[in-house]
């Protein structure tokens, strides 16, 4: 099969296209390598889905460009026939997006329509796309499921999400294209993000520095290991849906298994508290945190707990990573990365 990933050079779209190379499919990754953290931790992502695909005889290839380049989307689907399209590219982070709202729209709502509208015209099989928890907002009984409303984001992120969602539902009505959102909550473990909480705990506290606490630690975040995630992802993707007659597109159900529009909720199911998250980095690192207690910040939520059961009975995710377990793996990661 040949597959476009999105996003390749970040985190999830990393972990993504090296399990599809390993498995032998052909992988097409697009992303701009862009500075909104560390470029030399994506080029060392590259490096290695270079390495894997030499290894299993995969073929690989990577356009870097912009996705809101109308033309360089189109020239990849006109160099490229996709079996599927893995979309996970994206400009992530819900504090940034009180900063730089415009990178949101240029990547999440201009990219995001130049990679829909190309599925579109291609007609490919399946678009799989990468959504968010945070569109559940604050004030929404736990866990959350997907037939709960979701129609007040907190953040401008997650407005541009939720946005995605229903961009790909109109896709699915006027044009039938099958589509899968997937809603993430909080993903962790080794090559993960700078901006996330483990990264920079765990570089904090190896340094002796003190780390942010925000909401004194109190909230709680349905903490998702990689290897889960991308299992869930790959697994939605190679699961097309096609219209069939009773799919009614006015009321579609955001997790039916059999509607061509599908949202799925993909989560560890077991939410953490964030003190308890740091007592797992205290423990794999073996020192101390020093924290610097803060109030919860403007458009975090205090809490988020997947229910993914709509997912597992699609198609048989199951998550299996504890936090201890996953946060160790990130720490090896990161001092053999960075030689700490
Ligand atoms: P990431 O920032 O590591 O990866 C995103 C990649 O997309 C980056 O390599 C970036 O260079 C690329 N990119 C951004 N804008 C682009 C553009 N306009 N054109 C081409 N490439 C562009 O983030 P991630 O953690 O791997 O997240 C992957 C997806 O999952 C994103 O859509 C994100 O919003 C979503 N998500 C992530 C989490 C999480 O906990 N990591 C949670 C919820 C949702």
């Amino acid at each position: 099969m040949k597959i476009l990933v999105t996003g390749n050079a970040g985190f999830i779209g990393f972990h993504t296209a090296k399990k599809l190379l390993e498995r032998g499919d052909n992988v097409v990754g697009f992303d701009n390598v862009n500075d909104y953290y560390d470029v030399d931790l994506k080029e060392a992502r590259l490096k290695i889905l270079k390495e894997t695909a030499k290894r299993f005889g995969s073929d690989y290839h990577f356009f870097r460009h912009d996705l809101a380049d109308r033309q360089a989307v189109e020239d990849c689907f006109t160099d490229h026939k996709f079996d599927r399209v893995i979309h996970l590219a994206a400009q992530a982070g819900v504090r940034y997006s009180l900063i730089n709202p415009h990178s949101y729209v240029q990547s999440n709502i201009i990219g995001f329509t130049n990679i829909i509208e190309a599925c579109r015209h291609a007609w490919t099989p399946h678009l799989t796309y990468a959504s968010t928890s945070s569109v559940y907002g604050a004030n929404t009984s736990m866990p959350f499921s997907e037939h709960q409303g979701v129609d007040h984001p907190l953040q401008f992120y997650a407005a541009t999400k939720r946005a995605n969602e229903l961009m790909a539902h109109s896709y699915s009505h006027l044009y039938k294209l099958p589509t899968t959102g997937l809603r993430f909550f909080t993903v962790y473990g080794p090559w993960g993000r700078p901006d996330m909480a483990l990264f920079r705990f765990t570089q904090n506290i190896l340094e002796g520095k003190p780390i942010p606490v925000f909401n004194e630690g109190n909230h709680t975040r349905d903490f998702t290991y990689i290897d889960d995630i991308v299992e869930g992802v790959i697994r939605a993707s190679d699961d097309i849906v096609r219209p069939n007659p009773e799919w009614n597109s006015d009321q579609p159900d955001p997790a039916s298994s059999n509607a061509p529009f599908r949202i799925f909720n993909i989560g560890n199911n077991n939410p953490v508290q964030l003190n308890a998250y740091i007592e797992a980095i205290e423990e794999a690192v073996g020192k101390k945190a020093q924290k610097e207690l803060l109030p919860l910040q403007p458009g975090d939520v205090p809490d988020t707990y997947a229910d993914s059961t709509a997912l597992e009975q699609a198609v048989g995710y199951k998550p299996n990573t504890p936090v201890t377990e996953g946060v160790a793996k990130f720490v090896e990661w990161y001092r053999g990365f960075y030689d700490v």
